[in-house]
């Protein structure tokens, strides 16, 4: 058995898997391009915090980590939506008491190379990975300090190098017939902060995940465990407005008073913030296939980068670690058929969350702030707790069902949107959104559907 693993990019999901391989007893030496943001103080790459759910709690479980990741979570337990006119309203994810977490990406990602750590794992910084030499199963690496390059024995190989991948444009050169999709949506997005009162207070509800929806575009929020909020704008790169109309200070104050009048005296660095901080791009890579025989395989977003509008990247790679683990039990050490099934497991799942995710961008965006779209959640919500054994929210199969896989969760998503529009089309329902009428003819619906 080959006991050498080689993992490129300790991000959230190279680290993670680092600790499940070295748990297992394999050699496992991690390199990453960036400095140990433990000891500098830089940037973690894109946003600040992260939402983590079900799917992602059960794999650092799984991992023996949660538990040093618990202290940093902020459970937000729904939406708080704030409206243009500055009237608020609270939408819970669920009755049962279920609820998400803000965690800061930096200390996650901390805590993960810790334990890596102590598990024997090595990890190499400012070592960036430029390519693999396939015939002699190396990995090209440059010291980024030295500039020196070296050619590293590495064993089974994961590429757990992010959205814009090395190691996947390496595979790609290396074998026939790669299939390879990205596109960015013409949305950008900008990170803006909302601080904390004096004594580090929370200045807006500290348990939730706030959204501005307005329509075409939307500003969000999450909790710091220091007070603060960390904001996403999320916006078109081009129109009226976009990043490119609001070009100068003025403008965006202009805006940000019209549009988000409530956050204005709480972000006090709006305008330096909006200005120095990046606007930055959402892609969505589809690739195919992920793993080259008993040696190589991607992972996390280097295999499957989503945009960001069902909180699920992170958690979906981390379902990935937890899905090779299994298999590395189920075919005891067979690479060859692990890689194969975790490719065969993971891709059609990876490629329903990258569709759910594009899906919630349009819910997020326009229909959270709409009757009609609240009318038809509060009719499934009544519906799911008549019948909790026929109706689970999309939402919620996502989110909070990670026994239900994601392709799953997109073909049911599917029925349901199409049962609701027979449903929303009856006269009076605001009158009778929980009537028996509207129960009976889902439920004719449903087995009409099979
Ligand atoms: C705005 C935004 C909000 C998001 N919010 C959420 C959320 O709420 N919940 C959620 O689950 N997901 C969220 N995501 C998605 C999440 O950030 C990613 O899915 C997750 O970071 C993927 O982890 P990864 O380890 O695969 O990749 P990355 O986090 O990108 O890590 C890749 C690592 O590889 C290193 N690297 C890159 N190239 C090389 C190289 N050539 N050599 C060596 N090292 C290299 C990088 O420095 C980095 O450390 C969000 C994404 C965005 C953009």
């Amino acid at each position: 058995m080959n006991k050498q693993i080689t993992i490129i990019g300790a991000g959230l999901v190279g680290s993670l898997l680092s600790i499940y391989l070295s748990k297992k007893g394999y050699n496992v030496k991690v390199y990453e391009r960036r400095g140990d943001m433990r000891k500098e103080a830089i940037s973690a790459g894109r946003s600040i915090n992260l939402a983590l759910s079900d799917r992602g709690i059960l794999a650092l479980e799984e991992a023996g980590v949660m538990e040093d990741i618990r202290p940093l979570c902020i459970p937000m337990h729904g939406r708080y939506i704030h409206k243009v006119d500055g009237s608020t309203a609270f939408q819970p994810y669920g009755n049962r008491g279920q609820f998400i977490n803000s965690v800061s990406r930096a200390g996650l990602n901390a805590k993960l190379m810790d334990v890596a750590e102590a598990h024997g794992v090595r990890i190499s910084f400012m070592q960036k990975c430029n390519g693999i030499n396939w015939k002699r199963n190396e990995i090209e690496l440059e010291d980024l300090l030295s500039h020196e390059k070296q050619h590293t024995p590495a064993g089974i190989i994961f590429g757990s190098d992010g959205a814009y991948s090395a190691a996947r444009l390496s595979h790609q050169f290396n074998i026939e017939r790669f299939q390879y999709n990205q596109w960015y949506i013409d949305f950008g997005y900008k990170e803006l902060t909302i601080s904390p009162g004096a004594g580090g207070k929370f200045l807006m509800e500290k348990n939730a995940l706030h959204i501005w929806p307005r329509g075409n575009y939307m500003l969000i929020a999450l909790p710091n465990i220091d007070g603060s909020f960390t904001c996403t704008l999320f916006f078109p790169f081009e129109g009226s407005p976009s990043f490119e109309s609001l070009g100068s200070i003025e403008k965006v104050k202009v805006f940000f008073r019209e549009t988000f009048a409530d956050v204005v005296p709480i972000m006090p660095g709006l305008e330096v913030d909006f200005f120095q901080n990046p606007t930055s791009s959402l892609v969505t890579i589809k690739c195919f296939p992920w793993v080259h025989e008993d040696s190589f395989a991607l992972i996390g977003d280097a295999a499957h980068a989503i945009v960001p509008f069902f909180g699920q990247g992170m958690n979906c790679g981390f379902e990935d670690c937890s899905v090779l683990n299994a298999l590395i039990d189920k075919y005891d050490g067979n690479w060859k058929n692990i890689l194969e099934q975790y490719q065969q497991l993971r891709k059609p799942d990876a490629d329903a969350i990258a569709d759910l995710a594009i899906n919630n961008f349009v819910e997020m965006r326009d229909k959270v702030g709409d009757e009609q779209f609240l009318l038809q959640k509060r009719i499934e919500a009544d519906f799911s707790n008549k019948h909790p054994d026929k109706w689970t929210p999309a939402y919620s199969q996502v989110t909070f069902s990670p026994h239900i896989r994601y392709s799953e969760a997109l073909s049911s998503s599917t029925k349901q949107e199409e049962i609701m529009k027979e449903v929303m089309k009856l006269d009076d329902l605001p009158a009778k959104w929980n009537s028996s009428e509207v129960e009976s003819m889902i439920l004719e619906l449903l087995a009409k559907r099979g």
